[in-house]
């Protein structure tokens, strides 16, 4: 089911050997694009049309109306309410202390630059909600976007005919806790474009954040610049590096946990136990033939993006995992908590038997909203930051100016761009060239 790579010994570069989805953003991009274009031209109507050929649902409307979020706030199971409060109250904690302060360099005496950390105006947040629905993560759009104080929220989520055309309950519901009243039936690629262009009853936002599957991913790729956009969070991904010590259960269902998401989902175990390995495999086959999502399961476990990485050892391991750049990383190893600090790239590490994935997805306090396909290099998951821009404000007094003026000149002079020099000279009596 689960395939093994056999990297001992091997001196090439992981990211070649390694499994990954061919989950290929820019080969969607040629569908996406005239989805985009129909929602810009034609607005709530194209939405209403793309909604009823993507989502099966014909709606008269795209605003979910707010006593709908009310009643499902009030039907909601009270078990999944606890639960979600819990959830809320962790991720505040966490996302509260990411809030970085305003600072003040004096530069020299009477210069100095403040850096302000401003709120985005108005954010568009997407929930997934094709084949599973995710009111986690309401929670994890929400909470950064409110401690970082963004004034205009707005969420969307693909409408469920099972629903009468609305989001799912849940999803309704968590807004509704979350004091969300701005709420819309859109999914894939046309939302982002809704957010991006702005129509009938929604107004354009300046960013849209949360994760989706390839067609979300393609538009934010697509309309990035129209809008900003967070990272591209697609297909889940768990990388495991664990060793002997391991417990081959543990591994096996936090593999099979993520496998659940999607038949794209990745799940990969790095060790160099061929014992543990052996285990591992036994463990999936049971797992997989009992878990409720077989099928899915056993295509994502089954797919190319999916295997059990052989490595020579936990050094090896931990070079093949930064070079994977996984969306989640748990280490199941005997040093757990050093292994994890020499950790470069991942979205989220997850250290030692009790800290597993599932844990972060709802009640760590952590984000879930991660980078994949190796994006885990060069970009963060969604935190307060993501909402912030930090403006730099400069303030000299003339006697700072002064002092820096020759400084600036010859800059000037040497980028041949001689107006920049004269717009200091000009401030203590200086000329302009080629001026009587
Ligand atoms: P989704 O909401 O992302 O996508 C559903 C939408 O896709 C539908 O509303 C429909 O409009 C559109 N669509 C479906 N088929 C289409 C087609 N042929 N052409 C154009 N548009 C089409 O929900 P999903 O499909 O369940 O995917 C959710 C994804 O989000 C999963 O891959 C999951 O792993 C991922 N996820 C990632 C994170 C993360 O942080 N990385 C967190 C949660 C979920």
């Amino acid at each position: 089911m689960i395939s093994r790579i056999d990297l001992r010994g091997s001196a090439g570069d992981p990211r070649e050997l390694l499994p990954r989805a061919e989950t290929d953003v820019s080969a969607a991009l040629d569908q996406v694009r005239p989805i985009c274009e129909d929602v810009r031209e034609r607005g709530t109507e194209a939405l209403l049309e793309l909604t009823e050929r993507f989502d099966g649902v014909r709606l008269s409307g795209i605003r979910v109306p707010r006593a709908e979020l009310d009643s499902a706030l009030a039907a909601l199971d009270p078990a999944v309410r606890a639960a979600l409060e819990e959830s809320i109250e962790r991720a505040r904690r966490v996302h509260a202390d990411q809030r970085r302060a305003d600072t003040t360099t004096r530069v020299v005496p009477g210069g100095t630059v403040t850096e302000r950390w401003v709120p985005v105006d108005r954010v568009g947040l997407y929930v997934p909600g094709g084949r599973a629905a995710y009111p986690s993560s309401v929670v994890m759009n929400v909470v950064p976007a409110q401690e970082a104080g963004v004034a205009s929220l707005a969420v969307t989520s693909p409408p469920q005919a099972e629903f009468g055309g609305l989001p799912h309950p849940t999803i309704l519901a968590a807004c509704a806790l979350l004091g969300v009243d701005e709420v819309y039936a859109v999914g894939g690629a046309q939302a982002v474009a809704m957010f991006a262009y702005g129509a009938g009853r929604c107004e354009r936002a300046d960013m849209v954040t949360g994760p989706g599957n390839i067609w979300v991913a393609s538009a934010k790729r697509l309309l990035k610049g129209v809008i900003g956009i967070d990272a591209e969070a697609g297909p889940t991904e768990i990388a495991v590096l664990a060793d002997e010590t391991a417990d081959p259960a543990y591994v096996a269902a936090d593999l099979v946990s993520q496998a659940e998401h999607d038949v794209l989902a990745a799940s990969v175990l790095v060790t160099p136990s061929t014992e543990l390995a052996g285990k591992v495999e036994a463990e999936l086959s049971a797992r997989v033939a009992a878990t409720r999502h077989r099928d899915r399961v056993a295509d994502a476990l089954g797919g190319r993006q999916s295997g059990i990485v052989l490595v020579d050892d936990l050094d090896h391991g931990l070079a093949v995992v930064d070079a994977y750049a996984a969306e989640h990383l748990e280490i199941l190893t005997a040093d757990a908590s050093a292994r994890a600090a020499a950790v470069r790239n991942a979205g989220a590490v997850f250290v030692g038997p009790y800290s597993p994935v599932s844990l972060g997805d709802y009640c760590a306090g952590s984000n879930h909203v991660l980078p994949t396909g190796g994006s885990a290099v060069h970009t963060a998951g969604l935190s307060v930051q993501t909402f912030l821009r930090g403006v730099h404000v400069v303030e000299y007094d003339r006697d700072a100016l002064a002092a820096v003026a020759p400084h600036v000149a010859a800059l000037a002079e040497a980028e041949d761009l001689p107006a920049h020099g004269e717009a200091v000279a000009a401030r203590f009596g200086g000329g302009q060239e080629g001026a009587q």
